[in-house]
């Protein structure tokens, strides 16, 4: 597609309400979602073409009929507009959903519209994808710097990163590009697995599925804790017994603790050897986790944080406070793709690596291009990186993820891998 001749009219905008019934198994339990109903508000948008783009935000079953309704709330922005003119000015579209003028009141840039927000420009991604014919992080990977810059609304950011600083990260970042993506295309991006330490199961399953994993070849595995520490220990004693000291443990309290809290009860478990504690407090307490980080350094734990954090701001804050780590970009929140790669940039200024969160329908199947075009054509490197694996609902996507030797291969199809089958799309929609 030629952005300047391409004349092509969004035609029709269609938003789906679906919901997998995980909570009957205990997938994705936690300390803080005991129940959760893994499920997504689904966006397509149509071209006079009959070309579709798919996007998504995950949610966890009650209130997706929210996100619904925000989506349609944004949709009129969306229909009749001629698709080119939106990738030539990506960031000024992004700003016109987000500040739209009446609408913004509902944020601004949070919450339900920004979860809408980000569903919708999944959904264009995925489309430019496909008229390009290239994997979105190829697309990423492909774009000049000043092309790629010009996707992102840089409005609150100017005093740690300026429009022209990331254009010169980015310079720089192309250099060995072509190496990097044979590198990729032939061995693939590191995961982890969440998969054995859901907070709901037994004992029998955790010491089953971390077996199932080792075979797999995983070397990185996440525990959910936080109820009780008791518990918490006897859990750690198990994973530890059956994973061994030489792989890498993580700890995840989903936001259940106070300050104070968090820092007391991890010394409780510092012993086990962890690499980081996610989300110990509020997604919103930058100066909280600032204190965790600083209390829990000596003892060698990290602080991984951002799956819930609302936007760029935010982000901006953490990182200038030190307050994480780990930066755990979320690809079915913030803003989308556009205000995400934000994130990722100033990640690269100041030096903090992203791990991506992935913990929800079709957030594998998105995050692994952002990351793999983080290590093509920006940071450079996966070294003590890795993208979290889930194994859900991969099966109800047209492109799923594809793990081998517990990495993320790349993607190879056109498109953003958000779309559904049709035939989940027909068992699993919420029709009230
Ligand atoms: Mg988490």
């Amino acid at each position: 597609m030629s952005l300047t001749t391409e004349n092509i009219k969004i035609i029709s905008f269609d938003v789906k309400d679906i919901r997998f019934p995980t909570s009957l198994e205990a997938h994705g339990s936690d300390a803080m979602h005991t129940d959760p109903d893994y499920s997504c508000a689904y966006v397509t948008i149509k071209l006079k073409t009959g070309l579709e783009g798919h996007g998504l935000t995950f949610t966890c079953g009650r209130g997706t009929e929210i996100v619904v309704a925000a989506c349609k709330s944004l949709s009129d922005l969306i229909v009749g507009q001629v698709v080119s003119d939106i990738y030539k000015d990506f960031g000024g579209f992004w700003r016109s959903l987000t500040s739209e003028s009446q609408l913004r009141w509902v944020g601004p840039e949070k919450g339900v519209i920004h979860l809408a927000t980000a569903a919708i420009i999944n959904a264009l991604w995925d489309l430019w994808g496909k008229l390009l014919n290239k994997p979105v992080w190829q697309l990423l990977a492909d774009l000049e710097p000043e092309q790629l810059v010009s996707t992102i609304d840089f409005r609150y950011l100017s005093n740690v990163i300026t429009k022209e600083e990331a254009v010169e990260l980015l310079r720089r970042g192309r250099v060995g590009k072509e190496e990097r993506m044979n590198q990729l295309l032939a061995l693939g991006y590191p995961a982890y697995t969440t998969q054995a330490g859901w907070l709901g199961y037994s004992d029998e399953t955790i010491y089953d599925l971390a077996n199932k994993y080792m075979e797999q070849g995983f070397n990185a595995f996440k525990v959910k804790v936080g109820k009780n520490l008791f518990q918490d220990i006897k859990r750690l004693e198990l994973i530890r017994n059956t994973i061994g000291w030489d792989r890498i443990l993580m700890v995840d309290a989903n936001q259940i603790w106070e300050v104070q809290e968090a820092i007391d009860w991890m010394k409780q478990l510092s012993h086990f050897k962890i690499l980081w504690i996610e989300e110990p407090t509020s997604p919103d307490d930058v100066l909280g986790h600032a204190e965790i980080a600083k209390a829990l350094k000596p003892l060698g734990i990290g602080v991984a944080t951002g799956e819930m954090c609302c936007n760029r701001v935010l982000f901006k804050q953490f990182l200038q406070a030190n307050a994480l780590e780990y930066c755990q970009i979320d690809s079915a929140r913030i803003g989308g793709v556009n205000e995400i790669l934000s994130v990722y940039l100033m990640c690269k200024k100041l030096g903090v690596k992203v791990c991506p969160h992935a913990g929800g329908v079709g957030l594998c199947e998105m995050v692994q291009h952002l990351q793999m075009w983080d290590y093509v054509a920006l940071s450079g490197t996966m070294d003590g990186r890795f993208i979290e694996y889930v194994d859900q609902q991969h099966d109800q996507f047209v492109n799923p993820t594809i793990v081998e030797n517990a990495c993320y291969m790349a993607p190879r199809t056109p498109g953003y891998s958000t779309t559904l089958k049709p035939e989940a799309i027909s068992a699993y929609e919420n029709i009230p």
